[in-house]
């Protein structure tokens, strides 16, 4: 068998379809498969509803073994309601920050200053409105989470180019942090560079309502302000992006020493479309993902489900922590670890799978 691996994009990484050809040529079709943290980040137990709350992100704690607290968390489920919260909260002079369903980013971006702010929740502003199959747009509300977005635009065989490796995060979410995918072609793999229009609710005087609303279009400056904004300027609530249509992605792990790391890493770059390169220094290897875009018309039936991005419980993190901490304590153990972790990707080809086969086939060295 030859390593060449082909992924059918309806776009994302963590599912996909793989079928082998004749020629041992793998087409994956790509859809994307993940964890879902289970717990609302948002907790209250004031005696009225939804006061008196903590906000923590998805992995129970901030870097600094802290969670946050907030006096209010507002659950808008139209843009109207949306409007109003923010014009309530900025009427009382109060700060607020924007939630998200799941709380996947690792720092306290979520947590409003002191114990008596607002957190605005797009939990419940996860809603499609449009889909113009002709000009290859589409609008989401900002709580739509990636995996609905890819499914949503595939049902009319369009597609997200480039988007972060997990579907479990919202549009508001991805925006506001910047979340990008693997390539240095086009615009490159920013979400935001996709984003043609949004609407943002902001605080505004006494004579606005306590609240504006912008409609920001492309050409607008603002826009680019606005984008990538870590929830500072307003609420994100509506989202238009331009889509191309569905396509496979071809993919082929090329293993190889890092001797040339340094002059290989931009011409790579530059020669494949969703380009990733993994470094593993201490072991002096580097696994280069060529990856390519290629016609839809490819038949495929692949599958990934990166263990790396599966939910653990929390018996197994804290197993994991002492084995680390004890590897620091004698000094020695981690390069075994690594050594045996990597392999173990290997041997899982990654976690790509074909009709349920693990595809072992992929690498070239
Ligand atoms: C398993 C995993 C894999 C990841 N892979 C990648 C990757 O491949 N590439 C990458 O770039 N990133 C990646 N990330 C990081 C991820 O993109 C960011 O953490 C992202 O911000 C999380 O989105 P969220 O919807 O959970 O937002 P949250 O973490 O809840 O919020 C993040 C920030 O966005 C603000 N915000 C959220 N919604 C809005 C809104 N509607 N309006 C205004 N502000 C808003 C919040 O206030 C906060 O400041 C990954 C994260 C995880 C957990």
């Amino acid at each position: 068998m030859t390593q060449s691996l082909i992924l059918h994009q309806n776009n994302t990484l963590f599912s996909w379809n793989i079928s082998i050809t004749k020629t041992s040529i793998i087409f994956l079709t790509f859809c994307v498969v993940c964890c879902i943290s289970a717990v609302d980040p948002i907790q209250c137990n004031g005696e009225v509803n939804n006061t008196n709350c903590t906000i923590t992100n998805s992995y129970g704690a901030f870097p600094d073994r802290s969670i946050c607290r907030l006096a209010e968390a507002v659950y808008p489920t139209t843009e109207a309601e949306l409007i109003s919260a923010v014009a309530k909260a900025t009427m009382a002079k109060r700060k607020m920050k924007v939630g998200t369903q799941y709380s996947h980013s690792i720092p306290k971006l979520v947590c409003p200053d002191g114990d008596d702010g607002v957190v605005i929740s797009t939990k419940y502003l996860n809603r499609t409105l449009n889909i113009n199959v002709s000009a290859m747009t589409m609008t989401v509300e900002s709580g739509v989470t990636l995996r609905q977005l890819i499914d949503e635009a595939a049902k009319a065989e369009l597609a997200l180019p480039y988007t972060p490796y997990w579907w479990g995060l919202t549009v508001g979410g991805m925006l506001a942090t910047g979340a990008h995918g693997s390539s240095l072609w086009g615009l490159g793999s920013q979400v935001h560079d996709y984003v043609i229009q949004l609407r943002m609710a902001s605080p505004g005087t006494a004579d606005e309502g306590f609240a504006k609303v912008r409609n920001l279009e492309s050409g607008n400056s603002d826009l680019e302000a606005a984008k990538v904004s870590l929830g500072v300027l307003g609420v994100i609530s509506q989202v238009t992006l331009k889509l191309q249509p569905m396509f496979k992605r071809s993919i082929t792990y090329i293993i190889k020493n890092d001797s040339d790391l340094g002059d290989e890493a931009v011409s790579f770059g530059r020669l494949h479309e969703f380009a990733d390169i993994t470094w593993y220094p201490s072991q002096k290897w580097v696994i280069y993902r060529v990856d390519n875009r290629v016609s839809s018309n490819m038949s495929g039936n692949g599958l990934i489900d990166f263990p790396g991005f599966r939910s653990v419980s929390a018996l197994v993190l804290a197993a994991l922590r002492t084995v680390e901490e004890t590897q620091e304590f004698l000094g020695t153990g981690k390069c075994i670890i690594g050594k045996l972790t990597t392999y173990a990707l290997r041997t899982m080809a990654h976690a790509l799978t074909n009709d349920g086969t693990v595809v072992n086939d992929i690498y070239k060295y």
